[in-house]
């Protein structure tokens, strides 16, 4: 894909209004002029790939073909090595309807049983898609392990479990911009900025 020109569209292929805001945030140093899915009432595709690379490139391609702008999405979650990758891309669905991660850090902690391997990363997938369907991704990840019980109350999601390497705090118990500084999100937008040349 053609580098987008200063001044373009650029889609965030997501109807979470926290998910678009952050992402918002992060393209703030791009000339760019961000909208979401959202804004132009796209339906959300199915979520039916395998892997996150997969998935965000389903909502990119999506949102891409629909609004016939550049589109961006994201796909994350957190791999743990001795459940085989889980919860991997049924991260945010461990968590149930009512997106209690609270249940889901409990249904790691008990699946993990007393395997003294607490190996995780965490891995974000970016995909972004021109309206002709090519796609590029990008991706991020930070590597850790889990500790038990959680610890913190910053951050969200399975933050209070896990401790990145070389760290002795959670990411639950470390101020917003110490985790935005290593996070696979940052990683990953990294990337992304490297290929805009934005500085
Ligand atoms: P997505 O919105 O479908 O990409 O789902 C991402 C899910 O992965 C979230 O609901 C969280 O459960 C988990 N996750 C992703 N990134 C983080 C993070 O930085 N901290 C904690 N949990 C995360």
């Amino acid at each position: 894909m053609k580098s987008l020109p200063e001044g373009a569209t650029l889609v965030i292929a997501s109807h979470n209004p926290g998910k678009v805001r952050e992402i918002a945030e992060l393209l703030a140093p791009f000339d760019l002029k961000v909208r979401s899915a959202g804004d132009f009432g796209l339906p959300e595709p199915e979520e039916n790939g395998s892997t996150f690379a997969e998935n965000a490139a389903i909502k990119a391609k999506a949102a891409a073909a629909g609004c016939g702008l550049p589109a961006l999405a994201d796909d994350s979650g957190l791999s743990v090595a001795a459940l085989d990758g889980q919860p991997g891309i049924y991260s945010a669905r461990w968590a149930g309807a009512d997106k209690n991660f609270t249940h889901a850090m409990q249904r790691v902690e008990e699946e993990l049983g007393d395997t003294p391997d607490r190996r995780a990363e965490f891995v974000c997938a970016l995909a972004m898609a021109s309206p002709a369907g090519e796609v590029e991704h990008f991706e991020g990840r930070v590597q850790g392990c889990l500790v038990w019980p959680p610890r913190g109350d910053q951050g969200f999601g399975y933050d209070p479990i896990f401790v990145p390497n070389g760290e002795t705090r959670t990411f639950g118990e470390m101020p917003p911009a110490e985790k935005h500084a290593i996070s696979h999100r940052a990683r990953a937008f990294a990337r992304l900025k490297e290929r805009l040349k934005v500085r």
